[in-house]
């Protein structure tokens, strides 16, 4: 469900980017471990909405940034594994565990602290559009 206007958004860049009478032959998105968006959904929405456009049939290759978390204390930059709890449960579990400094929150593989601020993992954005030029 999330997914759909994300990818509504991203189609019609790829169209845009697309002169007339050319076709879109891939799109890469990077979509971050935290976003609340499954690479499943985004490519069955993808080819369900670029049926009949110049982007039907084009490749969506989806790359996920793993959540990267910031200690507040030595400032020891690391990664959170992502899955296999998928991105939702993951947004949920690590909000909860940094808001209260839980134990089973992430702790700092430097110093062990659980101090941590999210720096990355929430990004979306559109990496690259292939076109085709048939004229
Ligand atoms: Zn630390």
């Amino acid at each position: 469900m999330h997914e759909l206007p994300l990818v509504m958004d991203v189609l019609a860049l790829a169209l845009k980017a697309a002169p007339d009478g050319a076709r879109v032959t891939a799109v890469e998105l990077s979509v971050g471990a935290l976003r609340d968006a499954e690479g499943p959904w985004l490519e069955r929405y993808f080819r369900m909405l670029a049926r009949g456009t110049a982007a039907e049939g084009a490749a969506l290759r989806v790359t996920r940034p793993e959540a990267r978390l910031r200690c507040l204390s030595c400032g020891a930059l690391f990664e959170a594994a992502a899955r296999p709890r998928g991105p939702a449960a993951l947004a949920r579990a690590l909000a909860a565990a940094l808001a209260r400094r839980a134990p089973e929150g992430p702790a700092c593989p430097e110093c062990g602290r659980r101090d941590c601020a999210v720096e990355g993992g929430l990004e979306f954005s559109l990496d690259r559009i292939e076109v085709e030029d048939r004229r």
